[in-house]
């Protein structure tokens, strides 16, 4: 694989690759039943929310480098859109499946409705693989997918945001495509943009901002604080290098990390700032070291949090016993199976889960939309008050209902982020 400049172009925001995809869809219908029961809904509405409302599937022409025409297949799925427009990112990756867009769809309506965001959830992906491709290609890529779906996405029914392998120029090709079908300037059509083109102050750095806040309330109500917490955090990708960056800088000792390669860790603590400037546009950075040790044993290294930010099902019955961590924070989607989220809550360790710890980007992503409506923006100080007290709200309530209803956190967010929905549904007679 070479193009390194185009590798060099894409930091991605959310470094996760699904593994096992049917099983993530089927695992979200699961926990979505499961919720909908306890808050006694009958079954009617699980037949309503267990599928995307809307799934497009669309086949992309594109004049590639070479003369070539080669055809892309997308997707655009809408889970339900009783609240308001549906909200979600793309995502550009060559194992991208209908069954995970469409489960990812339903994660962004539990994120938007554990935070209060006025929408619902919808995901879109493209199978391609934008490492081995050039700018060119990239635009006409965008600016196509954008023609495909033109039909059902707009500012007031479905916005797109940036996700696995998609940024802010993707962003710009995008907005300026269906501006100019629509012919007038469409900046509330889609959110992650450059800031010149309408984009927020504090986009870029949201999700880990929202990473440090949740994780934040949950050392407060076990008594902890983050200033000389040890903090272990999985993969050095976007979120996970941000993260560590700020959790230096508010005075935590992060003692591990890791990338596709393996793992340091030292329990005097790790020197962030070097690590960060080191690490190459994938996030490798210990490949520089002799004295790795490789992620699973990281996972299970002596620290106060945890914070797997890199891939799915990395927490397994199989290591849930020997986590030392009081604190699990979900950076990733899906890091911890179903099983070991039982045996991490029968230990008595807080769960923040990916639903509540990864809502930082959709929710500046809202600002950014709501920026856009106005013609008003905000400094990057108010962009973080604000998100600040809409998580402090998102975390509290989630825990509260967890103990409330003495369930798992896990379904806690499910049963606060679905509540909403369930209710709009019911209310416009579609159930
Ligand atoms: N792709 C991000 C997510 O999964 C952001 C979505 C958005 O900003 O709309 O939460």
């Amino acid at each position: 694989m070479a193009t390194t400049a185009a590798q060099q172009a894409l930091p991605h925001e959310n470094d996760t690759t699904p593994a096992e995809k049917l099983s993530v869809f089927e695992r979200t219908q699961d926990v979505i039943r499961t919720a909908l029961a306890r808050m006694g809904y009958n079954e009617a509405y699980y037949e309503l929310l267990r599928e995307p409302l809307k799934l497009l599937t669309v086949r992309i022409p594109v004049k590639m480098d070479d003369g070539s025409v080669k055809l892309f297949t997308g997707y655009r799925a809408q889970h339900n859109d009783a609240i308001g427009p549906t909200k979600g990112g793309i995502r550009f990756h060559p194992e991208v499946t209908e069954e995970e867009v469409k489960a990812l769809s339903m994660w962004m309506s539990i994120k938007c409705g554990i935070t209060n965001l006025p929408y619902g959830g919808g995901k879109g992906g493209i199978q391609c693989d934008p490492r081995t491709m050039s700018q060119g290609e990239l635009e006409r890529l965008s600016r196509g997918y954008v023609r495909a779906v033109s039909q059902i996405v707009g500012p007031t029914k479905d916005i797109p945001a940036p996700d696995v392998f998609t940024n802010s120029q993707i962003m710009a090709w995008m907005m300026d495509e269906y501006s100019r079908i629509r012919e007038f300037d469409a900046p509330g059509f889609i959110t992650g943009k450059p800031i010149v083109l309408g984009g927020s102050a504090g986009r870029e750095s949201s999700t880990a901002q929202g990473v440090i806040i949740v994780m934040r309330e949950a050392a407060k109500v076990l008594g902890m604080q983050i200033a000389g917490a040890r903090v272990i955090i999985q993969g050095f990708g976007n979120a996970g290098s941000f993260l560590a960056k700020f959790l230096h800088k508010a005075g935590a000792k992060v003692v591990g990390i890791s990338d596709a390669i393996g793992a340091l860790y030292n329990p005097e603590g790790l020197d962030i700032p070097y690590l960060y400037d080191r690490r190459d546009s994938f996030g490798t950075v210990t490949n520089l070291f002799d004295n790795r040790i490789t992620n699973q044993e990281l996972l299970v290294q002596d620290c106060d949090i945890l914070v797997p930010a890199a891939i799915e099902n990395q927490i397994t019955e199989t290591n849930a016993h020997d986590i030392k961590a009081r604190i699990l924070v979900e950076a990733a989607n899906g890091p911890t199976t179903k099983r070991a989220t039982d045996i991490l809550t029968e230990r008595g360790v807080l769960i923040v889960p990916d639903v509540l710890a990864s809502a930082g980007g959709v929710v500046v992503s809202y600002f950014e939309w709501v920026q856009n409506n106005q013609g008003y923006y905000w400094t990057e100080d108010e962009v973080n008050t604000r998100l600040n007290q809409m998580l402090i709200d998102s975390f509290h309530n989630v825990y509260d209902t967890s103990r409330a209803s003495r369930v798992d956190m896990r379904l806690a967010a499910y049963i606060v982020g679905l509540r909403r929905m369930a209710e709009a549904s019911r209310l416009r007679g579609w159930v």
